[in-house]
Parts: C-alpha cells; sequence; structure tokens
C-alpha cells in the first residue's frame, strides 16, 4: 500500500507533532492505541495488525493520502531564504525539547532549541542541529507521600523514538572518533528529522569505547566535573568532525548556551592545520559564530580546573607544535583568573556576536560580562505557535483570521482581528481547554489509585479535588530556589481565606521537576505538598507529577492564570508565560525575563511583593473572573484574553525571533 509507505516516512518527521491533523488522524484510526502509546506514532505505526483493516476504509484511506501529500508538498515548498542562503547554520545545544518520545531535554533550553529548529524549517530557513543522544532520559518525578521527590530512571528506548541511524556507504552505521586527551572516544551518529531541518545526535554508548567513556553521553548535564568536561569536548570535538564527515558546509555557528561551545575551538585547531596562526584563525572562527547565552546564575557557569582542561588537549602540541596553555587562555576570565578554564569565556571571545534572550537579561549580561563583551546584543525568546497553540483556540483563529493565519503569524495587523471573535466562542474554547486539563488530572490520579497502596491524603494533593468551575492558577516550572515556588505561600492564612472563599474560590495547579542534584528545590517541593495535603486547604491546591512536554500541553492551555514569580533578574526570558499567553491563560508575573517587555497592563499583571500578589487576586483577578452576564459569560476576562493573545503571539513567537537572529547575526556571518 502506497499510503502506508507515506505513513512511514511521516512519522519520523516531527512536522507531525506540530500539525494537528496528523494527530486527529491516528485518534481517528485507533483512538486506544494512540492514547496506549502515549500519542506515539511509531508505537502505533508497530501495532499495524491492530488498524490495518481500519485503514482500508476508502474514507481513512482518501484521509492518510492527503496527510502524506500535504507533508510531501510541505518538505518540497521552496522559499526565499534557500535563494538567499546556500549554507546552513549549524545550532549546537546539549538538549532538545521536542516531543515526549524524545526524552533528550531537561527543561526551558531545550524547548527553545527545539522551538528554533521547527521555526527554521516551516520559514524554511537552512539549518542543521547537532545534540546529544542519551540513553538515559532526564529523571522521572514521583512524589512519595511525605512529599519528597523520588527521581526514577528513564530509558530511552529508540526503537520507540523517531531517531534513525545515520550509514556510510557500506550501510553500515556511521561511528567516528575524537581525542580527548590521549584516549579515543568513539560514536555513533543518529538522526532525528524536524521537518526540512536534520537534527544529528552524538552517541557514545556504543561497543567500540571503554565502559566509561560508554558513560561519557549517558545522561544530561552530569554532575561528575571530569565526565562533563569530557561531555563538552566530545560535543564540539565531534560536531565538528561530523561536519566535515558528512560534507556539511556551513555559513555558521550558533553555540546555544556554553555547553557546545567547544566546537569554536575544534574549528580554530582546524584553521590552524590549514596553516593559519593562532590569532588569524582564532578571528576567521570569529566571522562566522554566534554565542547565546542563557543564564544569569553563575553557578551555572562551566568552570574546570587549568590542569584537567590542559590534559585534555595536549594533542594540540603534537599536531601543532603549539603549547597548549596558548589554547587555555581563551577560556580565562580576567577578573578572575584562577577560577579555571571558563567555557563561557572562551565562547565570548571567539564569537562575532554574544546575545542575551530578552532585554532586560541583555543588561544583566552586560553587568556580568561587560568586561570581556561590552558589545552584547539580545533577541528576545519567542515560542514556536503550532506547537504550543491548543486545537480549540486553532479553530477559532483559522475561522476568524482566515485560513492563512499561520503564515502570516507574526504580523501585528492580523491580531487586531482577534476582537471579532465572538466572547461566547473563545470562552466555550478555554472552557473546553480546562475541562480536558481537569479531566487529564484527574486520570492521572486514578490510574495511581488503581496501582493500589495510595494514600487518599496523596491522591487529594495530587488534584482529585479540581474543579472546572472554580479560578484556576498554575505555576509549572523547574522547581529551584531562585523561581520562588512557594512565594505563594508566604502569608498562609490569607492564602487559605482567597482559596476557600464559599462564593468565589480559587485552585492552584503546582507542577515541576527539581534536579536530582537538587536538594533545595526539593524541599520546596515537599513544602507545597505538605499545604496541599492540609484538609484546611478543601482540596484547591495540587501538586501534579512529572511536569514535561505532554503535561506541559494540558497546563498552559487549560489554566486560568499562569502565575510567574523568579527573583529579578535572574529569569533570563521564561517561555511558559508565552505559551501561555497564546492560549488566551492571562500571565501573573513579576517584572522580569520576557514580561519586562512583554506587560501592557492590558494583557496581564505584574506585581512585585507576595501582599501585591494577594492583593491583585482579591481586588482583580477574583471579581474580573466571577463577574459573569447572564450567560454567564466573564466579559471583562474574555477581553484580557484577547489582549493577550493580540500582544504576545505575533511578538513572541518563534517566528519573530528566528527573523531577528537571520537580519541581526545570520545574514552577517562570514
Ligand atoms: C516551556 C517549558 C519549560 C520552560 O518554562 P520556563 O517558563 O522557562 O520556566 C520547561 N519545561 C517544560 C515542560 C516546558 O514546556
Amino acid at each position: 500500500m502506497d499510503v502506508l509507505k507515506g505513513l512511514e516516512e511521516l512519522v519520523y518527521n516531527l512536522w507531525w507533532s506540530w500539525t494537528p491533523e496528523v494527530k486527529s488522524f491516528f485518534e481517528l484510526l485507533d483512538p486506544i492505541l494512540w492514547k496506549e502509546s502515549e500519542e506515539n506514532p511509531i508505537v502505533f505505526l508497530h501495532n499495524r495488525d491492530k488498524w490495518e483493516d481500519k485503514l482500508k476504509n476508502p474514507k481513512m484511506q482518501a484521509r492518510a493520502a492527503y496527510l502524506v501529500s500535504k507533508f510531501k508538498s510541505y518538505m518540497k515548498k521552496h522559499s526565499r531564504y534557500m535563494d538567499e542562503y546556500k549554507k546552513p547554520v549549524v545550532f549546537l545545544c546539549a538538549e532538545y525539547g521536542l516531543h515526549h518520545s524524545l526524552l533528550i531535554y531537561a527543561g526551558g533550553l531545550g524547548f527553545l532549541a527545539g522551538d528554533i529548529l521547527k521555526e527554521a524549517s516551516d520559514l524554511g530557513f537552512p539549518m542543521v542541529g547537532i545534540g546529544f543522544m542519551y540513553p538515559q532520559g532526564y529523571v522521572k518525578q514521583r512524589i512519595k507521600s511525605d512529599g519528597w521527590q523520588e527521581d526514577l530512571t528513564q530509558m530511552n528506548q529508540k526503537e520507540r523514538m523517531p531517531v534513525q541511524k545515520v550509514l556510510d556507504e557500506e550501510g553500515n552505521w556511521l561511528k567516528m572518533y575524537v581525542y580527548v586527551g590521549e584516549e579515543k572516544v568513539y560514536f555513533g551518529l543518529w538522526k532525528v528529522q524536524v521537518g526540512k531541518v536534520p537534527l544529528y545526535l552524538i552517541d557514545t554508548n556504543i561497543e567500540e569505547n571503554s565502559p566509561w567513556n560508554r558513560e561519557i553521553s549517558s545522561q544530561l548535564y552530569v554532575p561528575d566535573r571530569e565526565l562533563r568536561l569530557k561531555q563538552q569536548i566530545v560535543l564540539g570535538f565531534g560536531a565538528h568532525l561530523l561536519l566535515k564527515k558528512l560534507g556539511i558546509q556551513w555559513m555558521g555557528f550558533h553555540v546555544n548556551e556554553d555547553y557546545p561551545a567547544f566546537v569554536l575551538l575544534a574549528d580554530v585547531i582546524h584553521n590552524m592545520k590549514q596553516g593559519l596562526d593562532l590569532q588569524s584563525a582564532i578571528e576567521k572562527t570569529k566571522s562566522y559564530s554566534l554565542f547565546t547565552t542563557h543564564t544569569p546564575i553563575s553557578s551555572a557557569v562551566n568552570i574546570y580546573p587549568f590542569h584537567m582542561v590542559e590534559r585534555q588537549f595536549l594533542f594540540v602540541k603534537e599536531i601543532l607544535g603549539l603549547d597548549p596553555s596558548k589554547l587555555l587562555e581563551l577560556g580565562v576570565n580576567p577578573n578572575n583568573p584562577s577560577e579555571g578554564f571558563n567555557t563561557t569565556v572562551m565562547a565570548m571571545r571567539i564569537s562575532k556576536y554574544v546575545n542575551a534572550v530578552s532585554r532586560k537579561h541583555r543588561d544583566t549580561v552586560k553587568s556580568m560580562w561587560g568586561f570581556i563583551r561590552d558589545d552584547v546584543d539580545y533577541v528576545t525568546n519567542g515560542v514556536h505557535v503550532s506547537t504550543w497553540l491548543s486545537k480549540p483556540i486553532r479553530e477559532l483563529f483559522k475561522k476568524y483570521l482566515g485560513e492563512d493565519w499561520y503564515d502570516l503569524h507574526d504580523h501585528l495587523s492580523l491580531w487586531e482581528l482577534v476582537d471579532s471573535l465572538p466572547d461566547e466562542e473563545l470562552w466555550r474554547a478555554h472552557v473546553e481547554n480546562k475541562i480536558s486539563m481537569i479531566n487529564h488530572i484527574r486520570e492521572r490520579v486514578r490510574d495511581r489509585w488503581s496501582e493500589g497502596n495510595a494514600d487518599p491524603n496523596v491522591l487529594i494533593a495530587q488534584g482529585l479535588f479540581l474543579d472546572p468551575d472554580v479560578l484556576t492558577i498554575c505555576f509549572a516550572r523547574r522547581m529551584t530556589s531562585y523561581k520562588r515556588p512557594t512565594l505563594v505561600l508566604e502569608d498562609i492564612e490569607r492564602l487559605k481565606r482567597i482559596l476557600t472563599n464559599i462564593e468565589r474560590p480559587v485552585q492552584i495547579i503546582f507542577a515541576g521537576k527539581a534536579h536530582p542534584a537538587d536538594v533545595e528545590g526539593k524541599k520546596l517541593i515537599q513544602q507545597i505538598f505538605i499545604v496541599a495535603k492540609d484538609p484546611s486547604f478543601k482540596g484547591r491546591i495540587a501538586f501534579v507529577e512529572d511536569y514535561d512536554e505532554a503535561l506541559a500541553h494540558y497546563l498552559v492551555s487549560g489554566s486560568d492564570v499562569w502565575l510567574n514569580n523568579p527573583q529579578p533578574p535572574l529569569e533570563a526570558s521564561g517561555t511558559s508565560g508565552m505559551k501561555a499567553s497564546i492560549n488566551g491563560v492571562i500571565h501573573l508575573s513579576v517584572l522580569d525575563g520576557w514580561w519586562a517587555e512583554g506587560y501592557n497592563s492590558n494583557n496581564g499583571w505584574s506585581f512585585e511583593t507576595p501582599q501585591e500578589l494577594y492583593n491583585l487576586l482579591e481586588t482583580q483577578i477574583v471579581p474580573l473572573y466571577y463577574d459573569r452576564d447572564e450567560r454567564n459569560i466573564p466579559r471583562g476576562w474574555v477581553k484580557m484574553m484577547k489582549e493577550a493573545i493580540k500582544s504576545v503571539v505575533p511578538v513572541f513567537s518563534s517566528r519573530r525571533m528566528l527573523k531577528e537572529y537571520i537580519d541581526k547575526f545570520y545574514s552577517k556571518m562570514g
């Protein structure tokens, strides 16, 4: 069957994950299998016997054929960027958040990287991504009845993942090696197809390696310093080598956060092998490189003892006759030379451009690193709209903004049409999302109950009593000190009065993982969980386990309010609030990161202190939400939802972001 062949190709391209018709198709074909497979079309395809007969139905045939042809025309579509840019930009990152069937992400940085690749594909901008294949996904979270987070290991199962081996001319798995110190570290290469953009993943877990080197790409951000340095070296040097091996000529490098920064050093060494002296080699690499810095938290910067780094670079003496200490100077922080080799400092020195990820973050980066670079620019982050928009809201855009709304979605004037959305329809779409979210959370609780031995208090703390008629605030993100997840609990009695009000109650949903090594983060989760279990809160606080991409889709579209209160200026940008706003979920946030640009006083709220937060809730948010007309529509609330959509979609989308990267940096490389 031709259609089957087409479907096979289609499911190995993540394009399907941001194309709602494909999801609907699989769901229609076999709703139970779709659910059982956790919305993973590869698993779906492996269970062909369950749906093959149904596909023989002429209507299903036609639908499948339509999707396959839609996919083919997407892949073939020409763009002006393809004429202008013959060589790709190589995008490098340690993690990519693309879909929950591919567990190679930890959080925000990964989703940003994933959204950039998707957008490059949509825009038809030539790009190649490079990262790691981790045999082990980021931890799965389980909360014990005392509120303490358990970290469960989840193994990535390749046969369930949208990955394919890259093969050599003889049809064998393509493998190569880089030197780390005196040792050869081998890696195999995987490919993920993200629409038109290939993403290559380096995998050191192969038999050619010693057991200790197989571990190099074992998991995200290993805490062991030496292993971490080896990860950075293999990612950077491996990336450079694989580009050469695959014959990919690049327009430039986009180093996303410092983890892959050694690609720049690999390029400098390569240039020296071609005969350039060190300074000219650096200048050459610099001319086509961009470094994006994300975290203003100094403890997150990667710094290694010099002797540790020097050992890894002894080989340059042999091949270039160069004293490795000359290279090490690139990572010396002039303000603190003895701290060690700093990969952020190195990246800043070997890049033509350095950018921060919001306007406010630019100022923070300047105050942190101004003594190395005083020309730091910024491109505020954005989210991939087709990925993060819920189906009911998307249907409304299609109906009221036009079938081609997605092609035009970074045009401000298009969004004036949001005013023409009937309040009733927008509200109905939102309520539909809210009910889906609450049903989903309750179903998780039900699964937990059916496993047996569950403490009822724990089930209540996980959201058993959530009510779709109640104003719902969500706080979902990595649980770590600077994000201040417990800020809203500061005046616990006042909060209790707000939540348990009989006439106008409020409920809060928390979700988020703490990094396995972050004991403080785990304590914060425990603190929340204990309050959630407290009967005097009447089940109005829930902590939902295992925040990940799949859960995020429910929360960012089904809540009423998205709460965000990091310690300024530590949130470089934040993106979950953008995902919420495009779905009409209203942002309630301190003025940090993107919200310092996004807030316009009509599209959400801003506050600084917990007291201001309570005041806002009591005097504005709760009354606005419960102020209904005779048809039970909260007109004022819906107006604000429209303001949120109008002001956020065109500006805080990955489309605007990528175009800005092209205009400001990519177009000036080389
Ligand atoms: C968007 C997203 C993040 C990042 O959210 P922030 O606002 O940057 O904290 C983290 N995790 C998941 C699952 C996401 O979808």
